[in-house]
């Protein structure tokens, strides 16, 4: 059987849906196929202020208004308290050593906790994706896509004027004849594979694996007096030398927990081997042992073996692949739902028939992008024994981060065009190149130097003051004094804040 239509898009998780949502409100017909089928296990779960924005700025965009909910804890709770949900008020670090339980000092050099709202209502989330993704597919088909799932592709021919995708669905063979095809079928997905494209070498970035699981019964990590936001209530980082654990705790009593390690540590942790790797890992981190005492998997772990990954090409004359299945880096500092909702609003814009010029474009910002994180990631690996260096590395993700979302919601995106700034002639070249000599050098005093140079011009939030001693709370004069920074008026700041609620 052969089905036509204008678009195909590959992969129905959330970013596959969400691209055939758009592409069909444009006035496309599009059919949406999928190997598996929902409801389903996936990873990557939790949301930052900027992926939010994006997803705001899609659902304004392209009349989606159904996607609105989404964007912050409180609304979502409102209108679909049974899609599963997690509250995210910031990001938490926790350092450890080995074998150590965790604890700190009066300067707080061992904990970080970056707020990211002023409180709950306003908040950002995790999405427990087999709701969550299930639920977008719903709304596609309710848009008129045509949904194949357990469809296998088998074959991607380019013709004139047309793509031809061959595929299997229960035993049967099944074709589409599409004019433009988008890949959202995730790391080393569907056209990877068709088409035999080839990876890169990710700058800086070391060989990690990764293994994880949803479990129930997790216990709770305590927040102390005067935290800027109830600890857990947000992406739980617990990072050692060589590695970092990452907790989520969603609404439905789940909790998503998994590890992100160097081979060394692989090896010698035996993550490979499921359940006793993540019980030799707790082993080394007491203190987060005692949380998962009680703990049972939902579900068998998964080991990823080659977590990070990048294609050299992403775009062809008929097709494109979105950020998520043209690389990935890591989970640390939550950069994969940004990447996926801005590939959407670029290539949304380019479509039904890109110019090849168009698709260059699209081609360098994702590759500029993902390379930019990979920089950082890499720095981040390389000082993950050393938490001061560590903690101030990633005040330049902090730093670039809510410059772009505030310099947007002031409607002013031509200060911030770049994910992590990495086009800006100054910010995006200095991050590089702190980030190569944090990874090759130990010269300590430069590289804190260098940070703190290159992240003043951008710093609206007070990131990076010693006497707030690593705990920063959403403090809104920080905003009004760095007014002058984000070319803005008081009076620009306090409609902003008025209109998303804030004051
Ligand atoms: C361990 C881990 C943790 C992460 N944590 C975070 C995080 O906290 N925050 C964040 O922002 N990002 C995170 N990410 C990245 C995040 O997972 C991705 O950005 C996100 O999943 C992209 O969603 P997607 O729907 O585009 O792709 P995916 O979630 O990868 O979905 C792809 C879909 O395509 C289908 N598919 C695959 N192959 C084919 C094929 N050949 N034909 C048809 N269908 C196919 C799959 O079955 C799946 O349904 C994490 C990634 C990993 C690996």
């Amino acid at each position: 059987m052969e089905h036509r239509a204008d678009i195909a898009v590959i992969g129905g998780g959330f970013g596959g849906a969400l691209m055939a949502m758009v592409a069909r409100q444009q006035g496309h017909s599009v059919v949406l196929i999928e190997k598996g089928a929902h409801p389903r296990f996936a990873i990557g779960e939790s949301s930052t202020p900027l992926a939010n924005l994006f997803l705001q700025q899609i659902a304004e965009k392209f009349n989606l208004p159904q996607l609105l909910p989404f964007r912050r804890w409180g609304e979502w709770q409102q209108k679909f308290p049974d899609i599963g949900c997690g509250l995210k008020r910031g990001f938490s670090f926790f350092h450890h050593e080995s074998g150590q339980p965790f604890s700190d000092n009066p300067e707080r050099s061992k904990q970080l906790l970056v707020a990211a709202s002023p409180r709950d209502e306003l908040a950002d989330t995790h999405w427990f994706r087999e709701d969550f993704d299930q639920h977008f597919v719903s709304e596609a088909q309710s848009l008129g896509v045509e949904y194949f799932d357990r469809t296998e592709l088998i074959d991607f021919h380019e013709i004139s004027d047309h793509v031809l995708l061959i595929g299997k669905k229960g035993g049967e063979k099944i074709n589409f004849r599409v004019d433009f095809v988008v890949d959202a079928s995730g790391p080393r997905g569907c056209l990877f594979r068709l088409l035999r494209l080839s990876e890169r070498n990710l700058p800086l970035m070391p060989a990690t694996s990764g293994l994880f699981a949803h479990f129930n019964n997790v216990d709770s990590w305590d927040s102390e007096e005067g935290v800027p936001y109830p600890v857990e209530d947000a992406a739980v980082h617990h990072v050692f030398d060589g590695g970092w654990v990452w907790v989520l705790k969603f609404n439905n009593g789940i909790t998503s927990a998994g590890v992100a390690a160097t081979q060394e540590k692989v090896k010698s942790l035996r993550l490979s081997e499921g359940a006793v790797g993540w019980d030799l890992l707790l082993n080394h981190l007491p203190t987060l042992a005692e949380q998962f005492r009680g703990a049972d998997t939902q579900n068998d772990f998964v080991f990823v073996r080659e977590l990070s990954f990048g294609l050299d090409e992403v775009v062809g004359n008929r097709w494109a692949i979105l950020p998520p299945a043209a690389g990935f880096i890591d989970p640390l500092l939550s950069t994969g739902f940004a990447l996926t909702l801005q590939g959407i609003i670029r290539l949304a814009e380019l479509l039904p028939s890109p110019s090849k010029d168009d698709l260059l474009l699209y081609q360098r910002q994702t590759l500029n992008e993902l390379d930019q994180v990979s920089h950082l990631v890499g720095a981040l690996y390389s000082n993950m024994d050393d938490f001061e260096i560590f903690t101030a590395l990633t005040q330049l993700y902090f730093v670039a981060v809510s410059f772009a979302e505030t310099a947007n919601r002031l409607g002013k995106p031509d200060l911030a065009n770049s994910y992590l700034l990495c086009e800006h002639p100054d910010f995006g070249q200095s991050t590089r190149e702190i980030c190569e000599l944090a990874v090759h050098s130990n010269n300590r005093e430069t590289i804190l130097r260098k940070i703190s140079k290159a992240i003043e011009p951008f710093n609206i939030s007070g990131l990076a003051d010693p006497s707030r001693r690593n705990w920063y709370p959403v403090v809104l004069d920080d905003l009004f004094c760095s007014a002058a920074k984000l070319q803005s008026t008081d009076s620009e700041i306090r409609e902003m804040l008025l209109r998303e609620g804030m004051l």
